[in-house]
């Protein structure tokens, strides 16, 4: 099985400083692309020096809403450096309401500077948002989406809005954490995502599965805290087919032409 993992943070420091293991045991689960995001200017390199070190990562670059107030005065031309440094996606941005003491017009202006850059670059774009949905929406709808379309990771809105969001150019990511008894609405909402905008991401090293399904158990050594190890993919691509009621092979098969669409018309094939 050929798998893609959508949405993951391969350059967190709770991975350690060298993930050369971790990416071979996602290969070994069959992984032969992941969307690696950078979330803030002080990651971006990190992120670059993956792409350059492992053929499996796919960089993408953004200013993510929690880091919206670190961001410098430069972080426009920095962003748009980096970009132009190898074939990379936009993401992570996004709105988060969630968090104490969002500053929601400061999250709005990058947020939208980025989905337009993204637009003019035709570049795919992977998209947070949590209890902001009916303003994603909104921006959305106001503002140039781009034509190969973006991602909504780990996509927690209401299923009345999925086809208003398909039609923007929406794929819709399912993260391995929506297998948790108390994550029912969430899971339950993935049934009525149009076949062809289905994408499944491990968001390693956040949003573990449950226990039992936990295939690759990991450890922040910092912490002592469970993390989510990117081998995962396959588990997360097990509970996807349980959820669907279909059987994983042609899933996975699916799920992969539906990442190439968004994500590999830039880029090398697999
Ligand atoms: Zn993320």
């Amino acid at each position: 099985m050929r798998l893609y993992d959508a949405h993951n943070h391969l350059q967190d420091p709770r991975l350690g400083p060298d993930v050369s293991p971790l990416v071979a045991q996602a290969a070994q689960e069959g992984v032969v692309r992941m969307v690696v995001n950078g979330s803030c200017e002080e990651d971006w390199p990190d992120v670059l020096a993956l792409a350059r070190k492992h053929a499996e990562v796919i960089p993408s670059f953004g200013c993510h809403p929690w880091y919206v107030k670190e961001r410098t005065p430069h972080w426009r031309d920095v962003l748009t450096r980096t970009l132009d440094e190898v074939p990379s996606a936009i993401g992570e941005i996004g709105l988060d309401r969630w968090i104490k003491d969002y500053d929601l017009p400061a999250q709005e202006e990058v947020f939208v500077w980025q989905l337009r850059l993204a637009a003019e670059r035709d570049l795919p774009v992977s998209i947070h948002c949590l209890q902001a949905w009916g303003r994603l929406l909104e921006l959305l709808e106001a503002n140039p989406c781009p034509g190969c379309g973006f991602l909504l990771h780990s996509y927690g809105g209401p299923p009345e809005m999925i086809p208003a969001l398909a039609k923007l150019g929406a794929y819709f990511s399912l993260p391995g954490c929506f297998a948790h008894e108390r994550k029912e609405r969430q899971r339950e909402t993935f049934r009525h995502v149009p076949p062809d905008r289905l994408l499944i991401e491990t968001d390693a090293p956040d949003q573990l599965l449950p226990d039992e399904r936990n295939r690759h158990p990991l450890t922040d050594p910092s912490s002592g805290k469970p993390i989510n190890h990117p081998a995962n993919l396959r588990a997360v691509h097990d509970f996807a087919a349980e959820l669907l009621g279909e059987p994983v092979e042609p899933l996975a098969i699916r799920v992969g032409e539906n990442f190439q669409r968004l994500f590999g018309h830039f880029l090398s094939a697999p």
